[in-house]
C-alpha cells in the first residue's frame, strides 16, 4: 500500500490533526534525548485511546508498515527513535503513546491505580502523593518520562534499593498486541497464577512486543521523615563499607548514590552550584534513610567530611547533583552512557579500569562514573568520541562482562546494546527469546533494530 493511503487511514483513525509529518515538528520524536540517535520515518501517529492505537497497528501491519513505539523520548539506550535509515520493510511509524492520559482514582483498599501509558512518572508520583501513597519508581526525567515507557524498560531509579524496579510496582496490565488484539488484564489481583505472566512479558520488552497502553500499578505506604546526607569518599570499596556501617539496623535505606568528581563538577557548571563538602573528593555518597528525621539512623564518624539536609530545599539542593547527571554530561558533548551492572567486589576495580582504558585516548575529552551504588548499578559516560564510533561502548562492556557483570542495568538494550546481547545471554536464552519475538510478531514490524539486530 502506498504511504498516501496508510497515512489517509491513520488519519480517518485518529484525526488529521494527530498524524503528523511536518518535518519540523517530528524532529522531536526523531532525535533521543543524549541526541546520539536519530531516526527517520513516514510520520508520528498520536492516537488518543486503546481502541485508536488498535487501530492504527491493525491499519499498519495490514499495510506491513513497522511501528516505533515512543513514550517521553527520555531512553538513553536510543531504543526510543526509529533506525537512522529505513528498514527492509520500509519507512516506520512512530506511534506516541503521549495522548494516553487515564489516570483513575487511587484504589485505597487495594493500594493501587490504573493509569494509561502517557501519563508521566511525575504525574503518577503527584496524585499517589496526593491520594496519601507513594509510587515506588522514581529517577532524573520523571517530568517527561511515562509510564508506558518506564515498564517497556522496566525503570529503576533511586529507589530500587527500596521499592525494587518497575516490573515489582504491576500488577496489571493493558495492551495492543501486534496483531491488532487487546489483552486487557488490570483486575490487579495480588495473587493469580493462572497461567503465562504476560504483564512480566511485556515490562522491559522496549516496544518490541506491542504497545502497553495502561497498567495497575501497585502504591506503597509513604515514607516517614528521612535524614539526607552526603559524604566524600576515596572510592566505590569506601563507599560500600561506609554504607555497611553508618546505617542503624532496622532503619530503611531509602537512596544510596555516587557522583565522581567530574560529574560534580559538571552540574556545578550548568547549575552554577558550589562545591558542597569542606575538602575535594574523588566521589561523594548521597545517603537517605527513614529515620524519623532526627539523623538516628545513620551513625556517621566525626572525622568524614559530610554535609546533611537540614530543610526540605537543602534536601533538594543535594538530590539535584545526582538528578542532575544525566544534563550535564550531555553539556559536556555527545555521550557514550554505559548503563551496567556489575558485582559488588568489582566496582572499585571497574571504575579505575574504564578511566585508565581511556586515559591516553586523544578523542576522549571526559569519562565520568556515577550511580546507584546499593544496586551496583554504574552509570559511566565518555564523552568525545563521535556518536556512531561503538568503540568506547565495546571497551567498557567488555570490562563490565569479564567481571561478570550486565551489559544494561535498567536503560534496557535499545539499539544502542543489541550488537552485545549475546556477550550475557546465552544462545540458548537468545533462541528462546527469538521465539517469542516472531510468535507474536511474525513480521517483525515492532521496534525494529531494537534488543534484535536488523538481520
Ligand atoms: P521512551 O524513551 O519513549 O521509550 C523507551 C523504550 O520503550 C523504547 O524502546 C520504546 O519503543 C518503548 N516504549 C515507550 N513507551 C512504550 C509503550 N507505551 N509501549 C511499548 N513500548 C514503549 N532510567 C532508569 O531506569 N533509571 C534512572 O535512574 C533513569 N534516570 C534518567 C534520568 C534522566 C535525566 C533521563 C533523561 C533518563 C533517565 N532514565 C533512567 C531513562 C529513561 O527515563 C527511562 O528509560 C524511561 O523508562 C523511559 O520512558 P519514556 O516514556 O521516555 O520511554
Amino acid at each position: 500500500m502506498a504511504h498516501n493511503s496508510v497515512l489517509a487511514e491513520l488519519a480517518d483513525i485518529v484525526g488529521a490533526a494527530h498524524v503528523v509529518t511536518d518535518p519540523e515538528v517530528m524532529a522531536d520524536y526523531l532525535v533521543d534525548w543524549s541526541r546520539r540517535f536519530h531516526g527517520v520515518a513516514m510520520a508520528v501517529v498520536r492516537p488518543g485511546s486503546t481502541d485508536e492505537v488498535a487501530a492504527v497497528v491493525s491499519a499498519c501491519v495490514a499495510a506491513g508498515v513497522p511501528i516505533h513505539p515512543q513514550g517521553g523520548n527520555t531512553g538513553l539506550v536510543g531504543g526510543s527513535v526509529p533506525a537512522s535509515s529505513p528498514t527492509p520493510a520500509g519507512l516506520p511509524v512512530v506511534l506516541s503513546t503521549r495522548r494516553l492520559q487515564r489516570l483513575d482514582a487511587v484504589d485505597q483498599q487495594a493500594g493501587q491505580v490504573t493509569v494509561g501509558a502517557g501519563v508521566t512518572l511525575g504525574a503518577l508520583r503527584r496524585h499517589a502523593t496526593a491520594a496519601g501513597w507513594e509510587y515506588g519508581v522514581d529517577l532524573g526525567g520523571r517530568d517527561t518520562a511515562t509510564i508506558g515507557g518506564n515498564l517497556a524498560t522496566n525503570a529503576g531509579g533511586i529507589r530500587v534499593c527500596c521499592y525494587g524496579m518497575t516490573r515489582k510496582q504491576v500488577t496489571g496490565i493493558e495492551a495492543v498486541l501486534p496483531d491488532g488484539s487487546v489483552i486487557s488484564h488490570l483486575g490487579g489481583l495480588d495473587k493469580d497464577n493462572t497461567g503465562y505472566d504476560l504483564a512480566s512479558l511485556l515490562v522491559g520488552s522496549e516496544g518490541t512486543l506491542g504497545v502497553i497502553t495502561a497498567a495497575r500499578l501497585r502504591l506503597h505506604q509513604p515514607p516517614g521523615a528521612s535524614t539526607l546526607v552526603l559524604v566524600g569518599v576515596h572510592g566505590f570499596d569506601e563507599a560500600l563499607d561506609l554504607l555497611a556501617s553508618a546505617v542503624v539496623p532496622g532503619v530503611r535505606l531509602l537512596a544510596a548514590e555516587m557522583i565522581d568528581d567530574v560529574g560534580m563538577h559538571a552540574i556545578m557548571a550548568l547549575d552554577d552550584l558550589p562545591w558542597p563538602l569542606a575538602q575535594q573528593w574523588p566521589y561523594v555518597l548521597l545517603i537517605e534513610v527513614e529515620d524519623g528525621g532526627a539523623g538516628e539512623g545513620l551513625l556517621l564518624d566525626d572525622a568524614l567530611d559530610v554535609v546533611a539536609a537540614t530543610d526540605a530545599s537543602t534536601a533538594q539542593r543535594l538530590w539535584r547533583y545526582r538528578d542532575g547527571q544525566g544534563e550535564a554530561f550531555n553539556s559536556l558533548g555527545i555521550t557514550h552512557r554505559l548503563d551496567v551492572s556489575i558485582p559488588f567486589e568489582s566496582l572499585a576495580r571497574i571504575s579505575v579500569q574504564v578511566r585508565e582504558a581511556f586515559a591516553h585516548d586523544p578523542e576522549v575529552t571526559a569519562v565520568g562514573v556515577f550511580g546507584h551504588l546499593a544496586d551496583g548499578n554504574l552509570h559511566i559516560e565518555v564523552i568525545g568520541p563521535a556518536e556512531n564510533d561503538t568503540r568506547p561502548d565495546e571497551i567498557v562492556l567488555r570490562l563490565v562482562t569479564d567481571a561478570g557483570g550486565s551489559i544494561s542495568a535498567e536503560h534496557g538494550v535499545g539499539r544502542q546494546k543489541a550488537p552485545y546481547l549475546a556477550w550475557c545471554r546465552s544462545a540458548t536464552e537468545i533462541a528462546a527469546m527469538k521465539a517469542i519475538k516472531s510468535a507474536l510478531d511474525p513480521q517483525l514490524l515492532f521496534a525494529p533494530g531494537v534488543i534484535w539486530t536488523a538481520e
